[in-house]
């Protein structure tokens, strides 16, 4: 294994890895030696004279593990982006292995021992407040990993990271076999409705599966929601949305069923050994929301309202379905294509009229001019760079000075062997330990190719465009990091907080200048016209009923789960039947995630008993981003200045104080409220 270019310098352009030497069997022996190092550098912590300084503990920690980080980078980023089925095997081979090792750390008595005697002299060591908030983040780490356990209960935990890593692997890959097995080939007999950009895209997908001359519609949310949306024909609409909703569901070796009932079994488990009453508990306590009351009370605050929306919302759409002669209850494949109609009735606007003005790569640029706008960056291409895949474009990104930030990769297409919907990751994170270290960040969409052969650029909806954004949002919290640690480089802060940094960024999406600048049609390069301009900013909140129904809805279920007093009795057919029931969901609205396949929360721990994050940080945005409403500029040069504060910062500060610092007082709930059409309210959040 003389040629592993793991056990190499890298001697590529900025750190890059070098993707066209990297081979699946590159990664076992790399993962082996990665994972030795670090246990020879814990044994040297181990072995530091006592008592235990900040140096020779906490920043020794900090820089062990190089090889693993780097390996681990690629490899997850790669099967999550382009997986393979030897990736597919060393993820199923190494995730259980790489639990027990981070288990192995992180329950390490000798290690505890030197991090809590250094915790107890904090006051006295005269550190820094990164290195005070870094010495009290990695005990309180160690003391929610068990560190307090006795042996008997450790070693439980131990084997729980482990299975529960096997099962969020297995979780994940399952979602990914369900979306790969399905396809709706048709005919052009059957496309009526679907306007040009979603008959080219169905072509381009048959293209791409050999089926030259047919059209295809894949689960890829960017195919199936413009099918839904447009296709007039109702069986067709049906099957496509049960496969959808089916995912994971399906009888057979890849069933999420019984992985979900284990995974809460053992979350629950694990919970009570650390002394909580269930894993919703143990998770929030180390959040900004702290307590589930309080993620509870946020949810149900919109609840309500939103359903009370929702169903004015279903009142119009049965209008328009009865007048054409569907005398049936809306089901949920009907509410996007009736919710079309109407939005065309009532504003004029027509999604096979705005798209030709959201050309991808003019999005790109928009979101790049507002960084640069904002945050004074500046983006080059860089096509000499070498990437995992023809789709990814990587950039250079710099800085006012003309000084190097990061690399900046962008991964826009959906594919066969790319997890569905749309993420930021890094390989490789900013910080200043040892030498300057420049981030390496990555944007992952799934966004339908137009027919790239034939010239066509690829059209977005404003959605997309939004969802482009949100992930260029968490990229430039990579980006603009300036931190010393790297356990506290840019994303790297609570789970609650980091979707503040990509919704805030959303807004700059539908700024009417940059749309007048952007928004620019395909074939003639003229802007968007005024008058559809205004009639899209009114739409704004059309359909917001929906929406935030089926996302709440997503949020409680997450939360419900989480906090079931018995979970490992939890039947996760019968919870989600029961749930629907007592929280009376629309039905013809539903889950956005259906637990089968809610990745957010079971192909992964970071977003259990979290995804209710998303309107946490929305509070957030939309009061921080009604800052900018106020100074009457969306690139008022002060608030811009205090809000790439809080895109530096990572996690060297607590979150709320970043946030009022930038804002100048606590968030207030109303801005959400306006900005979600739910009704203005008074009051001050809880948050
Ligand atoms: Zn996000």
């Amino acid at each position: 294994m003389d040629d592993n270019p793991f056990f190499e310098t890298w001697d590529t352009p900025f750190g890059m890895p070098p993707f066209d030497h990297i081979r699946p069997e590159h990664f076992p022996p790399a993962f082996e030696r990665g994972m030795e190092e670090q246990l020879s550098e814990i044994a040297a912590i181990l072995a530091a004279p006592v008592p235990a300084s900040f140096a020779d503990t906490i920043e020794a920690l900090e820089r062990s593990g190089r090889l693993l980080e780097r390996t681990s980078r690629v490899f997850h980023n790669l099967d999550a982006s382009d997986t393979n089925p030897a990736l597919e095997q060393i993820a199923r081979d190494y995730a259980p292995r790489l639990a027990q090792h981070q288990t192995r750390i992180a329950l390490d008595a000798g290690l505890f021992a030197r991090i809590a005697d250094l915790y107890a002299r904090r006051d006295t060591l005269g550190l820094a407040p990164d290195q005070l908030r870094l010495l009290e983040r990695h005990h309180l780490r160690l003391v929610r990993a068990g560190a307090l356990l006795d042996s008997g209960q450790k070693a439980r935990m131990a084997a729980i990271n482990q299975r529960l890593a096997t099962l969020h692997t297995l979780f994940g890959q399952n979602v990914l076999h369900d979306e790969r097995e399905w396809q709706l080939v048709l005919d052009a007999a059957d496309l009526d409705g679907l306007p040009q950009f979603a008959r080219a895209v169905a072509a381009q997908a048959a293209e791409e599966r050999g089926l030259a001359g047919k059209y295809v519609i894949t689960l890829a949310r960017s195919s199936i929601e413009p099918f839904l949306t447009f296709s007039s024909r109702r069986d067709l609409r049906r099957t496509a949305h049960q496969a959808w909703t089916a995912r994971g569901t399906h009888p057979g070796a890849a069933d999420n069923t019984p992985i979900i009932r284990e995974i809460i079994g053992l979350r629950g488990e694990q919970a009570r050994l650390l002394g909580y009453d269930n894993f919703a508990a143990y998770r929030l306590d180390d959040s900004m929301a702290k307590n589930d009351a309080t993620v509870e009370q946020l949810l149900l605050r919109v609840w309500d309202p939103a359903k009370a929306k929702a169903r004015e919302e279903r009142a119009d759409l049965e209008k328009i379905a009865r007048a054409d002669g569907l005398n049936e209850p809306i089901e949920p494949w009907d509410w996007r294509y009736y919710s079309e109609r109407v939005r065309r009735a009532r504003y004029d606007i027509d999604e096979a009229e705005v798209k030709p003005y959201f050309v991808l790569d003019n999005m790109v640029r928009a979101a790049f001019d507002s960084a640069g706008r904002l945050f004074g960056l500046t983006f080059t291409p860089r096509p000499d760079l070498p990437v995992y895949h023809p789709d990814v474009r990587a950039w250079e990104v710099r800085d006012r000075s003309g000084a190097h930030v990061g690399i900046f990769l962008h991964d826009n297409f959906a594919r066969a062997g790319k997890r569905s919907g749309a993420w930021s990751s890094r390989y490789r994170d900013q910080h200043t330990l040892d030498a300057p270290v420049t981030p390496i960040v990555v944007n992952n969409n799934n966004f339908a190719r137009s027919n790239a052969a034939g010239g066509e650029p690829t059209l977005l909806s404003f959605d997309d465009a939004e969802t482009l954004f949100h992930e260029f949002g968490h990229g430039l919290h990579g980006l603009l990091s300036r931190v010393r640690y790297p356990s506290q480089s840019g994303t790297a802060v609570r789970r609650d907080f980091v979707e503040f940094p990509s919704q805030i960024f959303e807004h700059w999406m539908s700024v009417p200048e940059n749309l007048r600048q952007y928004a620019r049609h395909y074939q003639t390069g003229e802007p968007i016209p005024e008058p559809l301009l205004r009639r899209l900013l009114a739409a704004r909140n059309f359909n917001e009923g929906f929406a935030t129904v089926e996302y709440t809805a997503s949020a409680l279920i997450d939360l419900e789960l989480h906090r079931d007093p018995a979970p490992e009795n939890l039947d996760p057919e019968r919870f989600e039947r029961e749930f629907l029931a007592r929280y009376e969901v629309p039905r013809e609205i539903g889950l956005r995630h259906r637990p089968a396949h809610f990745q957010h929360l079971f192909a992964g721990g970071g977003y259990a008993a979290g995804y209710y994050a998303y309107l946490w940080a929305e509070v957030l945005d939309a009061d921080g981003f009604a800052a900018f409403a106020e100074a009457g500029d969306a690139f008022d040069p002060a608030l811009a200045a205090r809000l790439k504060d809080i895109y530096s910062a990572g996690d060297t500060r607590d979150p709320m104080e970043l946030y009022r610092a930038f804002r100048g007082h606590d968030p207030d709930i109303a801005a959400l409220l306006r900005q979600r059409g739910l009704g203005a309210s008074e009051g001050q959040a809880d948050a």
